[in-house]
């Protein structure tokens, strides 16, 4: 059991590409924790620092109560699971799973128990003699994790490691890395791009782009209240509606102001902005918090409606995602499946201000962060 703390962590390459700028993260134990973010946002090059393959610039890193940046990998007592995880095809899944332990000279009973335990949590007691080309590629990834899991290590660190899998693969294998992470009760460190792996596995999520750390929180946290631009963008399908404008005094009071649209900020949300008044901002609201009808009258409470023209609608069945034009910008709403709608029709779109975020000034940050709940 172990926390791994990343004090100003950096990494500066060969060349002098900096891919991670000091970075400050504390991991706790136990924790399921997932760096997520674009290709090239610095997440796997943070992995391999903790994992000991790629040298610390600057910085320090601490797993359990260890200062770490000189140990080899070997002795950081961590495992590691990538994406292209190569089994060795001449041997079956137990001598798989057991070779690391036999490498680093453990008794032939402790294999033994270790590989069966591990076969178990996997679900992997009946393949044991087989080779790895007779297996599926989820069962593959599940012996490249059991690997992993007979070191009985004080950190798991996972690198993409479904992202060779078909997608209702990937599902299934998301379920299992919950269970097993609730079951083996390990720190588990986890890189993807994928922000649906992140949502559904992390205990919190560490959302990157530039090699800077973005935002650390619990899912729900970081969907509800993205701190940035980048993030709300990044964080949730459908994505976030932006829609592009600037911040404006009108009759005394501020206003989210575009071609054809006026959104008036009050109360909390007028303060809040008032230092950014005549700068550029975007409105961002989630599809799923658009109302939108085809009377104005339907809209009942409405807060701020305004006219947009369907382009497209995409029927996923449990509900329907409406691409629209709103003055002049693309707006996107995910609404009930029944309701009927058509390409080309007219509709009136309801945006409420307790689920709208208004983004501005220096990395395009949220200015409404504190009206949220
Ligand atoms: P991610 O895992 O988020 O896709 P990486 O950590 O692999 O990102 O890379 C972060 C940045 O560092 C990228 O700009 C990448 O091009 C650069 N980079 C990665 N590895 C090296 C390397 N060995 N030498 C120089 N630059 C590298």
């Amino acid at each position: 059991m172990a926390e791994v703390i990343l004090d100003n962590l950096k990494k500066v390459y060969d060349g002098g590409v900096i891919a991670v700028h000091e970075s400050s993260l504390d991991i706790q134990d136990k924790e399921f924790m997932v760096l997520v973010g674009p290709s090239g946002c610095g997440k796997s090059t943070t992995l391999r620092m903790i994992a000991g393959l790629e040298e610390i610039s600057d910085g320090v890193l601490k797993i359990g109560e260890r200062v770490v940046n000189q140990v080899p990998p070997k002795d950081r007592d961590i495992a590691m699971v990538f994406q292209n995880y190569a089994l060795y095809p001449h041997m079956t899944v137990y001598q798989n799973m057991a070779f690391g332990l036999k490498l680093r000279k453990f008794p032939k009973k402790e294999i033994d128990e270790r590989v069966r335990e591990a076969a178990k949590a996997l679900g992997l007691e009946e393949y044991l003699e087989r080779k790895p080309k007779a297996l599926s590629g989820g069962q593959r990834q599940r012996v490249a994790l059991g690997r992993a899991i007979v070191r009985q290590p004080k950190v798991f660190l996972l690198d993409e490691p479904l992202s060779n899998l078909d997608a209702k693969m990937r599902v299934s294998m998301r379920k299992e890395l919950n269970l097993l992470h609730k079951r083996l009760q390990t720190t588990m460190i986890y890189v993807t791009h994928d922000q649906v792996e992140a949502m559904t596995l992390g205990d919190r999520i560490c959302v990157m782009s530039h090699g800077y750390i973005q935002q650390v929180g619990k899912p729900l946290d970081v969907y509800d209240r993205p701190v940035n631009k980048f993030v709300a963008g990044f964080i949730g399908t459908p994505t976030m509606n932006f829609l592009e404008g600037e911040l404006k005094e009108v009759n005394g009071a501020s206003a989210f102001v575009a071609e054809g649209i006026e959104i008036p900020l009050s109360g909390k949300y007028g303060e809040l902005v008032a230092g950014h008044l005549g700068q550029k901002a975007s409105f961002g609201i989630r599809p799923e918090k658009v109302r939108i009808a085809k009377t104005e009258s339907e809209l009942e409470g409405a807060e701020k409606v305004l006219p947009g023209k369907v382009e497209v609608i995409e029927r996923l069945g449990d509900s329907q995602l409406v691409f629209m034009e709103v003055a002049g910008q693309p707006f996107n709403a995910k609404i009930d499946s029944h309701y009927e709608i058509t390409d080309g029709d007219d509709v009136w779109v309801d945006l409420a201000l307790e689920y709208s975020h208004v983004f501005a000034g220096e990395n395009d940050k949220n200015l409404t962060l504190s009206a949220k709940a």
